[in-house]
């Protein structure tokens, strides 16, 4: 049982466990490597004060570095659902978080998930959520083991989930725009994305994918681009499957906990970063703009003085 935990490894997270480290509080971050962080596409980060002209990733590293040396734990996995529990006496209300690789437990809360975790929807998602259409294959695999399943690969760990399906049984689509070069030889590869999942009552039947040529072609002497683009054009292809996972690096909002009050897309807080539900607060872009690091790693103080004040009450 954690103090706090935090979903979500970006600036608003480790700041928030850089403070909870200094009020002596067990914390663990829940999240993707750093090099996975949206942050660590940036070449340049010029206005965060006192490191000038840093990458993101250094940034990101930098801060990381110091979350651990503090005593920070790290579980790199996705938060996939969060349920609130109460009990106890007195009265207590504790967070068992489901992620793609274990169980946590925690009496607080930090949402530190950034502003686009979730992704936009694909059609078809929500309406087969639960009827075929799940987020983690290593929750859900074995009921799809002895079928055919699709593995959306967008996120590192999609890669894992997809052998592990082959090592259960079931007839494996993987589709990702840049293919593992490590893959079970029993998945069938397609480079490309998933467009939509279709079904009837019962569930999923189908997916309508867009698959590129396996390879590119490359090189000067290979025709002029025009022709080259031509051949990398996309074609539709419908897959009979009966599970879908949909493996992003984030979870949307409404899904990780849906009695959370949002706004416009970002979580609803107050002042002190608290959320509507007691003991879970908030920090970062996904409470809104401005999406800045300086604005998430102060939101991430903010609301982890604010779980330490409630965990005190
Ligand atoms: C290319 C680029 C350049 C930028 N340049 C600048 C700049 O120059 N200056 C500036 O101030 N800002 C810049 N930004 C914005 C800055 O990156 C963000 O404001 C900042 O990273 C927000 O921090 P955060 O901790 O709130 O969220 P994030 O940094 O987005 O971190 C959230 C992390 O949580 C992970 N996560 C999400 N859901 C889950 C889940 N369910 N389970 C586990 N992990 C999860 C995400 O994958 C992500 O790694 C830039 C952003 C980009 C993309």
């Amino acid at each position: 049982m954690y103090d706090i935990a935090i979903i979500g490894g970006g600036p608003a997270g480790l700041s928030a466990a850089i403070t909870a480290r200094a009020r002596n509080k067990e914390v663990l971050i829940i999240s993707n490597p750093a090099e996975e962080n949206p942050l660590a596409a940036s070449k340049l980060v010029d206005n965060y004060p006192g490191m000038p002209g840093a990458t993101g990733l250094h940034l990101l590293t930098t801060m990381h570095a110091q979350a651990h040396r503090a005593g920070t734990k790290f579980l790199q996995a996705r938060a996939i659902s969060v349920v609130p529990m109460s009990g106890g006496e007195p009265l207590q209300t504790s967070f068992s978080v489901t992620t793609s690789s274990d169980y946590v437990e925690a009496r607080s809360l930090i949402i530190a998930c950034g502003a686009a975790s979730g992704g936009k929807p694909l059609k078809g998602e929500r309406e087969y959520l639960g009827r075929g259409v799940s987020y983690c294959a290593t929750c859900d695999g074995m009921l799809y083991r002895s079928s055919t399943v699709l593995i959306a690969g967008l996120s590192h760990e999609a890669a894992d989930e997809a052998d592990f399906m082959a090592e259960l049984g079931a007839t494996v689509h993987y589709v990702a725009e840049d293919l593992p070069p490590s893959l079970d030889a029993r998945v069938q590869r397609h480079r490309g994305r998933l467009l939509a999942i279709e079904g009837d009552s019962l569930g999923v039947t189908h997916a309508r994918i867009a698959e590129r040529p396996a390879e590119s072609p490359r090189g000067p002497e290979l025709e002029n681009k025009t022709t080259a683009s031509l051949r990398d054009e996309p074609k539709e292809l419908e897959l009979a499957v009966h599970g879908v996972f949909i493996l992003r690096p984030g979870i949307a909002l409404t899904t990780l906990l849906p009695s959370l009050a949002t706004d416009g897309g970002y979580l609803k807080v107050d002042a002190q970063m608290r959320t509507n539900l007691e003991g879970v607060f908030a920090a970062g872009d996904c409470t809104g703009r401005p999406l800045q690091v300086a604005k998430a790693v102060g939101e991430g103080q903010v609301a982890v003085l604010s779980a330490v004040e409630y965990l005190r009450a």
